[in-house]
Order: C-alpha cells, then sequence, then structure tokens
C-alpha cells in the first residue's frame, strides 16, 4: 500500500514515517532527505539546492521528480511506499500518479497531520537528530536519557538542520500555504484525503495512522 504522509514542516512525518517503516516493512521515500543527502556527498545537484533548501524555498518540480521517479524504478517496497515531503506541487502530484501507473500501482491513501502554525515553530527551533541513526530528538519535549548520548545507538555526533530557524521556517510555512495546502483539496476530491489530529502524542497520532490505513485495507 502507497500513502503519502501530508502536512506542513514539523508536523511529524518523518517520525511517523519510521514508525511505520518499523511496523509494515514500508520504504519511507523522503525527497528532503535524498536532498540533504546529495548535499552532504557534494553531487552538481545538491550544490545547486543547498542555498534554496537553506531559505526554506522548494527546489524545481523537475529535480525532485526526477529523484522519485528514479526510487520507484529501482526500489522494492515489499509494504509499500511512504511519500514524505513529496508531492508538495499540484504538478508534483500530478507527476507522481502518472509515475505510479507507470510501474502499475496506485496511491492507498493521502493522510493529512493537522497541527497549528505556533506549535510548528516550537516544535521545529527545538528539533535535533543523532547524525548516525536519525533518531529524532528535542530541547524540551525529548532529550536523551544520559546528556549528549543517542538513547537508541550510544553515538554522541547530533545536528541540527540549517533551514530549522525562524527565519527559514517562515518561508517554508509560506511555501506549505502557497503551494502545497491546496494538495488537501486535490486528494479529496480523488477521495483518498484522510486527516489526523497531528498535535496528539507521538503514540496517539501513530494509533490514528494507524486506523486510516486500515480503513483502505
Ligand atoms: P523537508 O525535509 O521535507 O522539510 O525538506 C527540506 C527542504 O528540501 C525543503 O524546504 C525544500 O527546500 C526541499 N524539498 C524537499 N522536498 C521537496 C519537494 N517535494 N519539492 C520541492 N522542494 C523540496
Amino acid at each position: 500500500m502507497n500513502i503519502i504522509l501530508l502536512g506542513p514542516p514539523g508536523a511529524g512525518k518523518g517520525t511517523q514515517a519510521r514508525f511505520l517503516v518499523d511496523a509494515r516493512d514500508m520504504v519511507q521515500l523522503s525527497t528532503g532527505d535524498m536532498l540533504r543527502a546529495a548535499r552532504s556527498s557534494g553531487t552538481d545537484m545538491g550544490k545547486k539546492v543547498a542555498a534554496i533548501m537553506d531559505a526554506g524555498e522548494l527546489v524545481t518540480d523537475e529535480i525532485v521528480i526526477g529523484l522519485i521517479e528514479e526510487q520507484l524504478t529501482t526500489t522494492k517496497a515489499p509494504g509499500g511506499f511512504i511519500f514524505d515531503g513529496f508531492p508538495r506541487t499540484l504538478a508534483q502530484a500530478d507527476a507522481l500518479g502518472e509515475l505510479l501507473a507507470k510501474v502499475g500501482q496506485s496511491l492507498a491513501t493521502v493522510v493529512e497531520m493537522r497541527v497549528d502554525d505556533d506549535a510548528l515553530v516550537a516544535r521545529i527551533t527545538g528539533r535535533y537528530t543523532c547524525g548516525d541513526c536519525g533518531e529524532g530528538y528535542h530541547d524540551t519535549a525529548k532529550q536523551p536519557a544520559k546528556d549528549g548520548i543517542c538513547d537508541n545507538c550510544g553515538g554522541s555526533n547530533f545536528k541540527r538542520r540549517p533551514d530549522d530557524n525562524e527565519e527559514s521556517l517562515k518561508t517554508r510555512l509560506m511555501a506549505y500555504y502557497k503551494e502545497t495546502s491546496p494538495l488537501i483539496g486535490y486528494y479529496y476530491a480523488k477521495g483518498l484525503l484522510q486527516s489526523v489530529n497531528g498535535l496528539d502524542s507521538m503514540d496517539g497520532v501513530a494509533e490514528a495512522i494507524k486506523s486510516a490505513l486500515a480503513s483502505v485495507e
């Protein structure tokens, strides 16, 4: 079953995608992660997108559609794909439909994670991850049990995203409202949209997503 997790930056898409990967053998396709990987390996494309990402703007449809196409044609996903941070524009949504059809697949559902802007600012400006295993933490909401040591892997190499600051966040939120939020209507009209309360606890949101997926299985 292929699904989209749709929501503004900081809604918890990445966290919930990781839960689904563990629980259901799904494969997470995060265009943000792919672009960050391209940046850190220093590819031409990575260099091209670095400043755009740091400013919180959207990179071109062509680039992200290309990344998704490559994954869809080369990656096996026994439990299906979770699209996280993609699509972000109507053109990307159309392209995803076409790409899935080309590989004989379709979308089972789109789960919108609803959160309010004040909560997003607090979530994003405090978050950081373990650079070794990707476990997520937060300055106030979730600190490691032992200061400076990752609970999951014991690493001590924590990272913050350069675009997780208030200035870039304003641009990212504006991009979300202008370019991405129309997808809510788009998928509603296709009969694919379900919404969950993204302000609930992590486990509460995970339960709501589980029910949303069960309703289309
Ligand atoms: P994310 O990790 O999903 O918050 O993405 C980080 C940044 O990567 C975004 O602010 C954009 O600059 C870029 N990006 C990620 N996914 C997309 C996409 N589907 N379309 C355009 N830009 C994207």
